[in-house]
């Protein structure tokens, strides 16, 4: 076990990322954060875990709970804090319950009090803004992004905010056992053995599906990143890629039509978005009504589509309204060959 420096050096070499989907560096966080003269900071485990297909975090939370919330004291040790927040969804906490309560308890008793959080489950839940919002008391919706929670996070005071992924590398890298891998969340229709794996983080695509028995037996492209935010890839491309974002790969069969792959894309957006801002707000609404009247046979009106893709990209308040762009215009570009 290191002392509190050599953690941090130790998680410097490890090299290790964030991996809420931003790979931000941990060190850098950690050492910005210590470098601030505040009589209080928080540190927050972020189990909100929202996007679609993407279910790593549960995964760490059903089989290694105590590793994570290891590496939630490990951060706090380091901050000199002895106060933070589990923050989970609801439907979450609801199974995992006799997991997490327990290790909340162990660690009041070691004078740590992490006080529990839950939210109602929604994606933009997950996002930091809305996240410190909701702790707050206040609407669940992004903030602007300065300053930084790092600086002000929650109640005036900088705050350390992780995903569970994280906080459990930040374990492994604490006791030596960090080994440059990461999970990857395998999904889609008629695969063989759909899970969560733990994966080399410049594996390929492709060698995962073969390596973990998913390589399909049908003509297929993947999204790889995040059901709602990833990119869209033919087979062809996946050899080459790694993961991304939130580390989920899933599988299409080629025949599933345009259709059929922006419906649940669109109603997503839609479903999620906050309402805070009006390219998002207005334009996932216009996506879902232009579908409205299309059905799996039609020629969908891209040209249509295009401005809005566009207005979302470079209007909306924050990375989810943005986020759109990469899946819907890789879909239309590698899928397609159609340029949106
Ligand atoms: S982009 Fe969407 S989710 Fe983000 S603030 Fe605007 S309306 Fe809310």
């Amino acid at each position: 076990m290191y002392l509190r420096d050599d953690l941090l050096a130790a998680i410097e070499q490890a090299g290790l990322v964030g991996r809420g989907g931003a790979a931000f560096p941990v060190a850098r966080k950690w050492r910005r954060i210590k470098d601030l003269q505040k009589p209080k900071k928080y540190v927050i485990c972020n189990a909100s875990e929202g996007e679609p297909d993407v279910s790593k975090d549960f995964f760490l939370l059903e089989h290694y709970p105590a590793e994570v919330f290891k590496g939630l004291i490990l951060a706090m040790d380091f901050l000199q804090t002895k106060e933070g927040y589990f923050y989970i969804n609801r439907n979450y906490y609801q199974v995992l319950q006799a997991k997490i309560d327990p290790l909340l308890k162990s660690c009041q008793e070691r004078g740590y009090l992490i006080n529990l959080f839950i939210e109602e489950p929604s994606y933009i839940g997950g996002e930091t803004g809305a996240l410190l919002n909701a702790i707050e008391g206040k609407k669940v919706q992004p903030r602007y992004k300065n300053p930084s929670p790092s600086v002000l996070g929650i109640f005036g005071t900088p705050v350390l905010l992780h995903n569970v992924e994280t906080l459990y590398d930040v374990a492994c890298v604490a006791i030596g056992k960090f080994d440059q891998t990461r999970l990857a969340t395998i999904s889609g229709e008629g695969l063989a053995k759909p899970d969560v794996y733990r994966v080399r983080n410049d594996q390929g695509v492709i060698d995962i599906l073969r390596q973990t028995g998913n390589y399909p037996s049908f003509d297929f492209f993947v999204q790889v990143g995040g059901g709602a935010a990833g990119e869209v890839l033919t087979s062809k491309q996946a050899e080459t890629a790694t993961l991304s974002g939130s580390g989920s790969i899933k599988v299409f069969p080629k025949t599933t039509s345009p259709y059929t792959f922006l419906q649940k894309l669109f109603a997503f957006y839609d479903r999620e978005s906050c309402g805070k801002c009006s390219p998002c707000r207005d334009g996932a609404w216009q996506l879902v009504q232009l579908l409205a009247g299309q059905s799996e046979q039609s020629e969908l009106p891209w040209a249509k589509f295009s401005p809005i893709i566009k207005i979302m990209d470079k209007g909306s308040f924050c990375n989810l309204g943005k986020s759109i762009a990469l899946p819907v215009r890789s879909y239309a570009l590698n899928i397609l060959g159609i340029k949106v």
